[in-house]
């Protein structure tokens, strides 16, 4: 019952308190020096101000007043975004009652941040957070207590501050006491190489928890270690993890959060290096695109091994391509509305790939404001493009033009990937087309894709695997479907025009 009562008590004062949407990690200030605390009055020696911040509960300040201040100063102006108050070991009298949340610069001009009336502490060596919507940083901060629950003295055993401090730099040290039934928040971090990976040890029951996009509840996560030991450990990918600690009873932590990089070992599918750049950040397409991906160039290098292993199945074999910029903007280079484009020469291992933010807009519009049309349109315009950064280019003499081999086999290929990899819902096969797997784009991709469905799911690793085999320009569409089917890609193409004729449905 006490322990229910206690958390309910805690959830309460969370929600009423507002949080600001900032970046926030908490933080004990480390008592360096004397002058950095003072204090209306102490008891010399045992009960000074300095141990109210001495990460000790067992340890505390007093006054010999029923009111009075205690103040602390930082190494720099620093904000702070909430802050926890610990009751004393005995005398529930002595506890502070009425007070206000200070913050000044000169030490003279003391700024209103927080006030709190009729407060009490339901047991000894309690933790009470109270969160500060809160967006001036200070040097100095200052409790200033104006009455207390009705004894002849003031005293707190611990005062600790919420502070907001670069919150997305890793690795993130810290430790901690936290009190039965409190929270401590981290972050939000954004995962740069691997995966967020937090892990804690030190006394008492420590559970670890994860989340995107907002703070852990004990009912809500993407992570949660909650064994009965403090040692525990989380890891999540993503973008805006919090990382929190909760005190199941009173702890006593460190806590270590990381983003490590993992240096693949030789032989491993290696991601290009994706450079995201939002030329127009003030457009809705942008903001959507923010929005919905979370973190867009993590998201593009894992579409490009997604694409690199459809291709090869040695990943050897596909390190070629090794940059990709991806550009969000508003109008083309030269300054004229446009859908996408993409720059670098097939097989050099560089490619921009750029998308309209106007386009993306439209899209979600005429998606019924559908997330998934933008993530989609991107991800299609990615499996597209990035497999020219990776396919074989057959030698052929016919080159690149409409209609002509290598052209169908190097569009058709993307399209076909893309059509696999389902990002092509919104169009259908065509078999009608007088230049049949000569067409390029979607009406050679789905003829690929056929093959794919019907006949052999590995085909087109082994139709890229054609264009590098069949050399001396001898690869052609009927060599390549001779080598890989032993059938001449007339006689699948007049199969697969009586599939679709007679109402049959590809899977993509
Ligand atoms: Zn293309």
């Amino acid at each position: 019952m006490t322990k229910q009562y206690k958390y309910k008590k805690l959830n309460s004062f969370i929600k009423t308190a507002v949080i600001s949407n900032i970046c926030v990690f908490c933080v004990i200030p480390h008592v360096n020096a004397q002058t950095q605390v003072t204090s209306s009055g102490e008891n010399v020696p045992y009960e000074t101000a300095l141990h109210a911040f001495d990460k000790s509960y067992d340890t505390k300040w007093l006054t010999f007043s029923e009111k009075g201040w205690i103040s602390y100063m930082f190494d720099k102006p620093t904000l702070v975004t909430g802050y926890t108050l610990t009751s004393g070991n005995d005398a529930a009298s002595r506890d502070p009652k009425n007070w206000q949340l200070q913050g000044t610069n000169d030490g003279i001009n003391w700024v209103h941040l927080d006030s709190r009336t009729s407060e009490s502490f339901s047991a000894r060596k309690q933790s009470k957070l109270y969160s500060l919507n809160n967006i001036l940083s200070f040097n100095q901060v200052r409790l200033n207590v104006t009455s207390n629950n009705g004894g002849s003295y003031l005293q707190l055993s611990e005062i600790q501050f919420e502070t907001q401090n670069n919150p997305n730099t890793l690795p993130l040290f810290d430790s901690a006491s936290l009190s039965k039934g409190i929270w401590k928040h981290y972050g939000p971090f954004d995962t740069v190489n691997s995966k967020i990976t937090a892990k804690t040890t030190g006394s008492g029951d420590t559970d670890l928890y994860m989340r995107r996009g907002s703070k852990a509840t004990r009912a809500h996560y993407d992570c949660i270690d909650a064994n009965a030991t403090s040692t525990e450990r989380c890891e999540l990918s993503g973008n805006d993890v919090y990382v929190s600690v909760y005190a199941y009873n009173n702890i006593t932590y460190n806590i270590n959060i990381n983003d490590p990089i993992i240096e693949p070992p030789s032989g491993d599918w290696i991601a290009p290096l994706v450079t995201f750049v939002d030329m127009n950040p003030e457009t809705q397409g942008s903001k959507l695109v923010n929005r919905i991906l979370q973190n867009p160039a993590s998201h593009m290098a894992k579409r490009c091994i997604d694409v690199a292993k459809i291709l090869y199945r040695d990943p050897l074999q596909s390190n070629r391509f090794k940059n990709l910029r991806f550009e969000l903007r508003a109008l083309d280079f030269q300054g004229n509305e446009f859908v996408a484009y993409k720059t670098g020469q097939d097989g050099s291992g560089e490619m921009t790939i750029a998308v309209s933010t106007t386009h993306l807009e439209k899209l979600y519009r005429e998606g019924g404001n559908s997330d998934s049309a933008i993530s989609d349109e991107i991800s299609g315009i990615l499996f597209h493009e990035v497999t020219h950064g990776y396919n074989n280019s057959p030698l052929t003499h016919d080159g690149y033009g409409d209609g002509k081999s290598y052209w169908a086999y190097t569009e058709g290929l993307a399209d076909g990937v893309r059509i696999g990899a389902g990002f092509h819902k919104t169009r259908q096969p065509d078999v009608n087309n007088p230049k049949k797997w000569l067409a390029g784009y979607t009406t050679t991709g789905f003829f690929l894709h056929y093959v794919v469905d019907r006949i052999d799911p590995n085909f087109i690793y082994k139709f890229n695997k054609t264009a590098k085999d069949l050399t001396n320009y001898t690869w052609s569409f009927e060599n390549a479907f001779q080598q890989v089917l032993n059938r001449s890609v007339d006689d699948v193409w007049n199969e697969y025009q009586v599939f679709i004729n007679n109402g049959g449905k590809l899977n993509y």
